[in-house]
């Protein structure tokens, strides 16, 4: 399935306070990240990333779970990398994605005290994952009631010495970095100079940012993630206040950690994503649910969709039902979005009565609306062009779509026959994303 372009979103220097009347989402302005063929922030569409799940050192379940992910629309995979045989296994991994398939991607994600493994896997990825609490890790004392400046600042000297190579190799090759904060991992010398808090967070990432900097890396892209939305929203915001005061426009990577599965773990991953997009804040998205990987993905595109971020679907406009409505309309959506589900880019109404569908179609370019028990309306746009039988009423709508030369005929060529079309009809997810 086609993307189109992102819909128009304008950037603007000024992140979240002027968009308070706008009804698109003016995005912060960030800088451009380049993660191999895609790129992070400076405007460019919102980019979908998820993680497989195998192990690294199955490499062909690795290809495989990377091919899946990206076939469903995952822009950039993520794959775990806890020892350097993990990370040696990464360049026959991207060979053989490369023979069997095609370039995806790739960010490896290192752990504790993970700088000779960070070292061997910037070689084979585009952008590596570090965990500040975890980098240069150092065990917590039991008895320790305090940390003294000297001690913090040797441990930030041991942070320098020790990310200073990867560094070094990321910028020289062109590649990126992740900072990935985690609330339930901050260093112990944070937790007690800041405590468990977004401000921790927040100044965690920036003694790895000043690092990069110092070394002249800018391919950055920043995340705070925590398992409580209030948590994560409020890290992110300090963290963008502090970006822009200090000059920095970092992309912003968001998520939200150990949401769960099912409909929880969906509203919750919704929640925390959705609230800083409509703020004009984030550049990239991850939905964690604990499930397979590739089930994340249409809930990416959802949001994104729903916020007018970008546009990976047809945009159905559909009335709850009440007492006036004149046929089963849970039975017709389904029936309409079997039949034009393909058909990305196009807004499709379905009213229930005349009183006040046409009015609520909210500008969609074709309105399906019950006109009399028996009959429905056709509109395009705010026009009604014709009423028909209810029993034809799905197959002249496609007609009304052919004659205005926006129908195609979708890519398996099995063009659901609406009368027969069932109600057990999922929404199409998006395939195949790329713009
Ligand atoms: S559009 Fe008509 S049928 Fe649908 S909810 Fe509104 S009043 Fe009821």
């Amino acid at each position: 399935m086609q993307t189109l372009s992102t819909p128009p979103v304008s950037n603007s220097d000024n992140s979240a306070h002027s968009a308070e009347f706008e009804t698109t989402i003016v995005r912060r302005k960030t800088r451009p990240v380049q993660v191999g063929n895609v790129t992070i922030g400076g405007g460019h569409p919102v980019v979908v990333q998820s993680m497989i799940n195998e192990d690294t050192l199955d490499i062909d379940g690795s290809v495989a779970g990377i091919r899946r992910l990206h076939e469903a629309g995952c822009e950039i995979v993520r794959v775990t990398v806890p020892s350097m045989a993990h990370a040696k296994a990464l360049a026959t991994i991207k060979a053989k994605l490369s023979e069997t398939y095609q370039t995806v991607p790739l960010v490896a994600d290192v752990h504790h005290n993970g700088m000779k493994i960070a070292l061997e896997v910037a070689k084979h990825v585009d952008k590596v994952r570090i965990n500040p609490g975890l980098y240069v890790f150092e065990k917590p004392e039991a008895d320790r009631t305090e940390y003294t400046q000297t001690e913090f600042d040797n441990i930030g000297a041991k942070i320098r010495q020790t990310l200073e190579p990867l560094v070094i190799s990321l910028r020289d090759q062109g590649k990126a970095m992740r900072i990935g904060v985690n609330h339930g991992s901050l260093a112990e010398r944070m937790l007690f100079t800041y405590g468990d808090t977004p401000e921790g967070m927040v100044e965690s990432a920036l003694e790895f940012i000043r690092i990069c900097e110092s070394l002249s890396f800018y391919n950055i892209v920043i995340s705070l993630k925590a398992s409580r939305v209030p948590v994560m929203l409020a890290a992110y915001r300090l963290m963008v206040k502090r970006m822009d005061a200090l000059g920095m426009n970092y992309p912003l990577h968001l998520g939200v950690t150990e949401a769960g599965d099912g409909e929880y773990g969906r509203i919750k991953s919704t929640a925390g994503i959705a609230t800083l997009l409509s703020m004009g804040i984030g550049d990239t998205i991850r939905v964690s649910l604990t499930e397979a990987p590739e089930k994340e993905i249409p809930v990416c595109y959802s949001i994104l969709q729903a916020l007018g971020l970008r546009k990976t679907m047809v945009e159905y406009v559909a009335c709850p039902s009440c007492g006036r409505t004149l046929f089963n309309l849970e039975d017709v959506l389904h029936k309409v979005r079997n039949a034009t589900s393909h058909l990305t880019g196009l807004d499709i109404a379905v009213m229930g009565c005349i009183v006040n569908g046409p009015g609520e179609m909210a500008d969609a370019d074709y309105g399906y609306v019950g006109k009399q028990a028996g009959t429905i309306a056709l509109y395009r746009g705010r026009e009604e062009i014709k009423r028909v039988p209810e029993a034809q009423g799905v197959e002249e709508l496609i007609n009304l779509i052919k004659e205005d030369g926006r129908w195609v005929e979708p890519e398996d060529g099995a063009i659901a026959n609406p009368s027969t079309a069932t109600l057990a009809a999922e929404p199409t997810t998006p395939v195949g994303a790329t713009a």
